[in-house]
């Protein structure tokens, strides 16, 4: 089986790097990728969202896979756009079409979604510029802090967490009038804050049955103690503690399966992972969104506990065979740690040269925003690099993660020191 990757991350190396482990793979491409994956399979220059250059290179290299890394094309429908292909009709995809993509896409459908089909969520409502007058009101009858979500993608910063009136009023007056996060801001949900631990559940599915993933921790923040601006993901660890039997027996029962079930009620055809982002409010699993795709970097410490053949998941995934196949997980801890160019979030360094990846010898490389320069690898990305660490034991996984930060070099380099020593200290 020939299968193709879409994107150009960190996710992206981990899924060419896994999958290239498969002994039933035949050739492996990544679209467009990056450094790392052209180690695993062979780079195409070609777009996430250049469906027709997709379709041509399915054509030309007979592929019988398409996995898609990033949402973007998801949302836009390049399942969709495969399928329209009368001679595509045998390719299995690994993603959901444009109308389950909305699980991302639209947090006002993913809202309506959870509260049609029981599933536990913080209360919310949505507004629009017509009812904005409504909005406001309803933000005086709200306790604080509150969330304010952009329905729409905003890469990640979509979401406002007011601690004050004031505030609130201001981000709803902004993102429905200003246009803050473009059209993304022309329908705003306002959701109940929820006080509790976060971890991130994965599920991958063929429409009817479901494996479940590693589930995974992520530090969004850019500096220790998740202090300052909110990134895309500086680091991960699974497993995560306080997701116990009991705890993920509950995320099970009310949470993947009326989620699986009610995709199906709404007939929509779901062949893909989701990602639920959950809260542990007071023991319960509340969802705070979901995702029509893996996490970055949380896949860099999901796929490296997964024993069985990723591979044959995904086919199974994208033929709807998942109920002849199981998951095997490692009983071993993953940490990864990723390493930031200067000023990122904010504007950020490009071009600078990375120096020591060949040193690096007991941590997993996986390249992210990184290109190919003269034989050197230059920074091209806000997140660089992610190395992961692998032990039996949590502090050695992050011994391990935490050395290969310090050994691969660049101007400009920045890394968190204290990824996982939270759940270090919550005595694993
Ligand atoms: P999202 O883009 O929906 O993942 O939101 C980004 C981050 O905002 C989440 O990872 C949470 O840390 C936080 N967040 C979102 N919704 C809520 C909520 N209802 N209560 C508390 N924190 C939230």
């Amino acid at each position: 089986m020939n299968v193709l990757i879409l994107g150009a991350g960190g996710r992206e190396h981990a899924f060419s790097w896994k999958i290239s482990q498969s002994p039933i793979l035949g050739n492996l491409y990544i679209a467009p990728g990056n450094p790392g994956t052209a180690q695993c399979g062979t780079n195409l220059a070609i777009g996430v969202t250049d469906f027709e250059g997709i379709a041509a290179a399915i054509r030309r290299h007979d592929i019988g896979l398409v996995v898609v890394g990033p949402e973007e094309p998801l949302v836009k429908g390049v399942r969709d756009f495969i399928e329209s292909q009368a001679d595509l009709k045998h390719v299995g995809i690994v993603g959901p079409g444009a109308e389950g993509a909305q699980i991302e896409g639209s947090k006002d459908f993913s809202k309506n979604f959870m509260h049609k089909y029981g599933i536990p969520t913080a209360a919310s409502k949505t507004f629009t510029k017509d009812t904005i007058a409504d909005g406001l009101a309803y933000l005086q009858t709200q306790s604080l802090p509150i969330v304010l979500k952009a329905d729409g993608l905003a890469a990640g910063k979509g979401v406002i967490i007011a601690l004050t009136l004031e505030e609130a009023e201001t981000a709803l007056n902004e993102m429905l009038l200003d246009a803050k996060f473009g059209d993304a801001s022309s329908k705003v949900v306002i959701e109940q804050f929820l006080r509790g631990i976060e971890l991130s559940v994965f599920v991958l599915t063929d429409g009817e049955n479901y494996v479940v993933l590693p589930e995974a921790k992520d530090y969004k923040r850019i500096a220790e103690n998740d202090e300052g601006l909110n990134t895309g993901g500086m680091g991960a660890v699974s497993p995560v503690p306080f997701a116990n039997a009991k705890f993920m027996e509950a995320v099970t029962q009310k949470v993947i399966e009326p989620t699986v079930k009610g995709l199906k009620a709404e007939n929509i055809d779901y062949k893909g992972f989701i990602f639920i982002g959950l809260m542990n409010h007071e023991g319960e699993p509340y969802v705070i969104e979901y995702n029509a795709r893996m996490g970055d970097p949380e896949t860099e410490v999901v796929l490296p506990r997964i024993e069985s053949d990723f591979l044959s998941l995904l086919i199974a995934a994208s033929n709807g065979t998942l109920s002849e196949q199981k998951i095997s997980i490692l009983d071993q801890y993953a940490v990864t740690t990723m390493l930031v160019a200067g000023g990122y979030p904010e504007e950020y360094r490009k071009g600078d040269v990375l120096t020591g990846i060949d040193k690096v010898e007991d941590a997993i490389v996986f390249h992210a925003g990184t290109t190919s320069r003269d034989g050197d690898i230059i920074t091209s990305g806000g997140r660089v690099m992610a190395l992961t660490g692998t032990s039996n034991t949590l502090e050695r996984a992050i011994q391990k993660s935490q050395k290969a930060a310090q050994t691969i070099q660049f101007e400009g380099k920045n890394f968190r020191r204290d990824i996982g020593l939270d759940v270090l200290r919550y005595g694993m």
